[in-house]
C-alpha cells in the first residue's frame, strides 16, 4: 500500500488582528514592480477591511463576484486579464469565503500554466507551480485554506484542480474577519466543517492522523453550535480552528455521502456547497445515524431553516445528470461505503435519495 505524501500550506499565522501583519508578511514576496493582486470577496466592497489592505505601488484590489461558486471561465478571465495588464504579478491574495480562496488558488495556478483551468480539473494534472498565493478566510468551515484543491464548475464537470501546487504558500487566520458573517451563512459554512468531520471519522480511509484532527474539529463545532449560550468572539476563534482541523482531517482521508450527493445538486441546480451539504445531510440517517441526529439538533438550536423539496418536478434527464456527477466521485463513495460501494449505492438507491431532497 502506498501512503499519501501530501503537500501542506507553507506558512500559517493565527490570531485576532493578525491581518494587520499582512504588509510585513508580503514584503519578502514582492518581485520588483510586479504587483500583489488582492482578490477580495465582493461583500467587502466599501467595508473597512478593504481600506486596511496594504497596497503598494501598482498593487490592485479586484472584488470577486461570488454570486455563483467559481467557474473555470471566471478563473480564465481573471488570469488572462492580469497577464494582459501586468505580464506577471508578485502574488495573488485571496480574502473571503471558500469561493474567493478557491478563485485565488486557481488564478495563481493559471498565471503559470497554459490553456484553460478546465484542462486541469482532476487529480495531479497541473504542471507548473503558480505565482505566490495567500489565503485569508472571512468565513469558517470549508477548509479551503488548507486543502490541495480548488473546486471549479467547468463546461463538463464540477471538480477541483487537485495538485501539490494548489495549497497556499501562506494563510492568515484572523477570526476577527468573520465577525459580521450572517447567521445563516455562518451556520451553512460551519456545517460544511461538521460534515467533513463526520464523513472523515465514519469513513473507511480513516487513520490516526485524520482522526486526531477530525475529533478536535468535531468538538469545536459542538462547542459553538451546541454548547455556546450565544455567539461571541470565542465562537469565531473556535470555528476558525475547526475549519483548519477539519480540512487537515480530510487531507488524509476523504469526504463521503453528503458531499458526493451534494455535488450533483450544485452541478445541476447551482445549489451552494454549504447549504447543499445540509440539504443532503438531513436525509442521511441510514449512513451517519449519530451525526445526522446531532446535525438536526444543531439546526433546531440555531433556528436555521433547511430547504426541502428542491428536486420536485425535475425530469428523468435531470436526475440522470445529477447521478452521473455524483457517481463520478469514486473516492468519496469508496471512503464512505468501502471497496464494494457500487453494490451498496445502486443508481436506484441514489435516485430515491435525490427524490427525497
Ligand atoms: P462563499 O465563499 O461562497 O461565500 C458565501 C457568501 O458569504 C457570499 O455571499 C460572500 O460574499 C459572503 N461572505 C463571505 N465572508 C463574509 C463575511 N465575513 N461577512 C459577510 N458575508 C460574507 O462561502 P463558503 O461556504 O465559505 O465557500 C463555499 C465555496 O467553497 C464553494 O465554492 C465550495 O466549492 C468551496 N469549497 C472548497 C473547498 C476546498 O477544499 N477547496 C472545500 C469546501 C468548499
Ligand atoms: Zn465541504
Amino acid at each position: 500500500m502506498a501512503f499519501r505524501n501530501f503537500k501542506m500550506v507553507g506558512y500559517v499565522i493565527y490570531g485576532r488582528g493578525s491581518f494587520n501583519q499582512l504588509d510585513e508578511i508580503l514584503a519578502p514576496h514582492r518581485k520588483g514592480n510586479a504587483p500583489m493582486i488582492f482578490l477580495v470577496d465582493h461583500y467587502f466592497e466599501g467595508k473597512p477591511l478593504a481600506s486596511h489592505i496594504p497596497l503598494k505601488g501598482n498593487d490592485k484590489i479586484i472584488f470577486a463576484d461570488v454570486t455563483y461558486e467559481p467557474k473555470t471561465t471566471y478563473v480564465d478571465d481573471l488570469a488572462n486579464n492580469l497577464k494582459q495588464e501586468f505580464g506577471t504579478v508578485s502574488g495573488i491574495i485571496g480574502i473571503g469565503g471558500g469561493s474567493t480562496m478557491d478563485l485565488a488558488k486557481a488564478v495563481s495556478l493559471m498565471m503559470n500554466n497554459p490553456g484553460s483551468s478546465a484542462d486541469y480539473q482532476g487529480w495531479d494534472l497541473v504542471k507548473h507551480a503558480g505565482v505566490y498565493k495567500a489565503g485569508i478566510p472571512t468565513l469558517s468551515g470549508t477548509g479551503a485554506e488548507v486543502s490541495r484543491t480548488t473546486v471549479l464548475t467547468g463546461p463538463t464537470k464540477k471538480l477541483g484542480m487537485n495538485s501539490d501546487f494548489t495549497p497556499f504558500d501562506q494563510i492568515v487566520l484572523d477570526p476577527e474577519l468573520t465577525k459580521d458573517a450572517p447567521v445563516n451563512q455562518r451556520f451553512y459554512t460551519g456545517m460544511d466543517c461538521y460534515i467533513h468531520c463526520i464523513e472523515s471519522l465514519e469513513g473507511t480511509y480513516l487513520n490516526e492522523f485524520s482522526k486526531s484532527y477530525g475529533e478536535k474539529a468535531l468538538q469545536l463545532c459542538r462547542d459553538v453550535f451546541v454548547n455556546a449560550k450565544e455567539w461571541d468572539d470565542e465562537c469565531d476563534d473556535k470555528l476558525m480552528m475547526a475549519s483548519y482541523a477539519g480540512g487537515m482531517s480530510i487531507a488524509y482521508s476523504q469526504v463521503g455521502v453528503a458531499h458526493a450527493v451534494s455535488y450533483g445538486l450544485s452541478y445541476l441546480l447551482g445549489t451552494k456547497h454549504g447549504i447543499g451539504n445540509c440539504i443532503v445531510m438531513n436525509h442521511l440517517d441510514e449512513y451517519y445515524p449519530a451525526g445526522v441526529k446531532e446535525f438536526k439538533l444543531m439546526v433546531e438550536k440555531n433556528k436555521i431553516e433547511i430547504p426541502t423539496g428542491i428536486c420536485k418536478g425535475l425530469s428523468d434527464d435531470d436526475f440522470e445528470k445529477m447521478m452521473n456527477v455524483s457517481m463520478g466521485m469514486k473516492p468519496l463513495w469508496e471512503n464512505a461505503l468501502g471497496k464494494d460501494w457500487e453494490q451498496i449505492m445502486t443508481r436506484e438507491k441514489l435516485r430515491a435519495l435525490y427524490e427525497k431532497l
